[in-house]
């Protein structure tokens, strides 16, 4: 039987390595739109086994910040990092080459950030190892102090936030946006194209620059609807452009692609 605590990476095919945890409790900011087409609804992540791992991660978030505070978590999140080390790093380090892959994670791949402690235990987690790159998707912007705090954690050079808007949130998101114009990228859910999908693209792209703005049209499988034209990138991984890789030595599509990711603290 699974305990009843502990924290646990998952890996996919996808992003490599990731933390996620259970989406009821923790996607505060989470939009009808988000809910229908999530891809946590997919067959992959509705496993029993999937779930009960979720469930779990937040449950010992909770416990750890109800113990320790954010201090106590950031000590465990810290563990979380290390277990997403690429298996050559120390060799890599020590003879001064590159690991085959970039040691990096994704935060919440499923959920998001349910209280200001979470982002600002991963702040305090991310600083304590500054090689590894994280990024992360969000839209618990909706809370003020949230945001403050998800600003402070996508604000350091090895994390990137995204503001993830889609047609019903994508005004509030904005004004998040232009609070913090020069640390937050954002991310669109494209359904597809309709007058009211257009309108709301074209309202993003009046705010956020092209380099700070990607697009995902909606997808699943192979299948995705009609990508709008954008001056943002669209994610090529949606577009069919990178393959799947499940072997654990070789990159995945974002490890590749890198338009989420930010740059790794070797490179200029
Ligand atoms: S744009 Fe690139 S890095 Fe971002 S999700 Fe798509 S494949 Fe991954």
């Amino acid at each position: 039987m699974d305990g009843l605590y502990g924290l646990e990476l998952t890996r996919n095919s996808k992003v490599g390595w990731a933390f996620s945890v259970s989406r009821k409790e923790s996607c505060i900011g989470a939009t009808e739109a988000c809910r229908t087409l999530c891809y946590g609804n997919g067959v992959r992540y509705k496993t029993k086994g999937a779930r009960r791992k979720r469930e779990r991660n937040f449950r010992t978030v909770e416990r750890l910040l109800a113990l320790g505070g954010p201090e106590l978590l950031a000590d465990n999140l810290v563990h979380l990092i290390d277990m997403a080390r690429p298996t050559d790093w120390l060799v890599a380090k020590l003879s001064g080459v590159k690991t085959k892959v970039p040691w990096s994670l994704r935060l919440f791949d499923i959920g998001d950030v349910h209280k200001p402690e979470v982002a600002y235990a991963w702040w305090l987690a991310a600083i304590k190892r500054p090689e590894c790159v994280l990024w992360f998707y969000s839209r618990s912007f909706v809370e003020p102090e949230i945001l403050k705090k998800l600003a402070l954690l996508a604000e350091l050079p090895n994390v990137r936030g995204f503001l993830s808007l889609d047609r019903e949130n994508y005004k509030e998101g904005l004004k998040a946006f232009e609070r913090y114009p020069e640390v937050f990228y954002v991310a669109v859910m494209q359904e597809k194209p309709s007058p009211p999908v257009k309108k709301m693209l074209l309202e993003i792209e009046r705010v956020v620059p092209e380099k700070r703005l990607v697009v995902f049209p909606v997808h699943k499988g192979a299948f995705h609807v009609e990508p709008l034209k954008t001056r943002g990138v669209v994610c090529p991984q949606v577009l069919g452009q990178y393959e799947l890789v499940n072997e654990p030595d070789r990159e995945k599509p974002c490890q590749s692609c890198r338009v989420c990711l930010p740059r790794p603290p070797s490179e200029p």
